[in-house]
């Protein structure tokens, strides 16, 4: 028997090289908090948690508080390897805050497939171990997502997400100006953010499919279900909900509206691995496009993401943001090779905190 004895936890806050931004707000840096699930052989779990005020309402205050609570009613004394009996109860105990539970659920994942001594993609079925990540295009002014835009493509990186929802004659124009120095055989998906209304959504989308556009992330507000249903049924361009779907009843309602087609999927909003992979099979059972998409987390996250979106086999993948970021104190895990994620061959997540950077 192998039980979670321990927990602790560390706040980092990680710098990205230039200021992120997105229609919902900019950011110099991402707060993080790391969890390590230690159990009553001496063997450790990790798991982080990148909390998104603006998508889920979550801090890194709030997720520690809610963490130390789900560690003491659920965790402590709990065997490694029943995910699903934990999952259930932290379900039970807190409603809401994902990010909190992703730190935790992830930790339980590492734990698990190390019990089992194999790598946590083996573990959950599959055996791919490459994607191949987009570069996201941060907004700001046209000249410099431009700019961006070319070093992208000079770093290899053979698909942009262009984050737009703004000013709707300006965000045109930065797919047109875009688009030309990119050259046609790049792939562009954008992501408003929420940034329109449904209107504009149409007006603009209609401008910028003749530049080859592969698809469209939350146009409108992600409580605005019929706006979602309203452009999906005049564009071309294939619409993913994003802020709109966290966990799998908001997923039931979007497929409910005939909302979307498809859906991006982030540990960070449906709290962790256990009900990511739920959300698949869910989607996949009403035909949905998947994406995995990230928020500001370094790779000890990502790896548990990239594991789920290998498992999925997610047409779109958007897991970056360690390539964004200054430091990663994180040994192990994935590696990135240009666009490429190559998953790790070491058991659990293969990743370690490295605590003294
Ligand atoms: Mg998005």
């Amino acid at each position: 028997m192998t039980r979670i004895r321990d927990l602790e936890v560390l706040r980092r806050r990680l710098r990205y090289r230039k200021t992120f931004a997105t229609a919902l707000g900019a950011s110099e840096e991402s707060e993080v908090l790391y969890v390590k699930l230690i159990t009553s052989d001496g063997e450790v779990g990790y798991g982080e948690a990148c909390p998104a005020p603006r998508i889920t309402g979550e801090t890194v205050e709030t997720c520690e508080v809610v963490i130390r609570k789900l560690f003491e009613e659920v965790l402590r004394g709990a065997e490694v390897y029943s995910y699903r009996d934990l999952w259930r109860r932290m379900e039970r105990t807190v409603v809401g805050n994902p990010s909190a539970k992703a730190a935790l659920d992830m930790a339980v994942h590492d734990l698990r497939a190390k019990y089992f001594g194999q790598p946590l993609w083996k573990v959950l079925g599959t055996e791919v171990r490459e994607l191949e990540t987009d570069l996201t295009i941060s907004l700001g002014d046209v000249e410099t997502m431009v700019r961006d835009a070319e070093e992208a493509v000079r770093r290899g990186f053979r698909v942009l997400k262009v984050k737009v929802g703004e000013e709707p004659r300006r965000d045109v124009e930065r797919i047109r100006r875009i688009r030309e120095v990119v050259g046609p055989e790049i792939k562009l998906r954008i992501d408003a953010n929420q940034g329109w209304d449904r209107v504009t959504a149409v007006e603009v989308l209609r401008e910028v499919e003749r530049y080859g556009v592969e698809v469209v992330e939350q146009p409108v507000p992600y409580w605005d279900l019929e706006g979602l249903r309203y452009v999906r049924e005049r564009v071309q361009v294939p619409v993913l909900a994003d802020e709109s779907v966290h966990i799998v009843w908001d997923l039931v309602e979007v497929v409910r509206f005939g909302a979307v087609d498809g859906v991006n999927i982030k540990l960070m909003k449906c709290g962790g691995v256990t009900p990511a992979l739920q959300l698949v099979e869910v989607a996949r059972a009403h035909g949905l496009k998947l994406m995995f998409g990230c928020m500001g987390e370094s790779r000890l996250a990502i790896t548990a993401a990239a594991c789920v979106a290998a498992v999925a086999g997610a047409e779109y993948i958007d897991l970056d943001s360690p390539l964004l970021l200054v430091e990663d104190p994180v040994r192990g895990g994935v590696t990135y090779e240009g666009p490429r994620i190559v998953l790790p061959e070491k058991s659990g997540l293969g990743a370690e905190l490295v605590e003294s950077t």
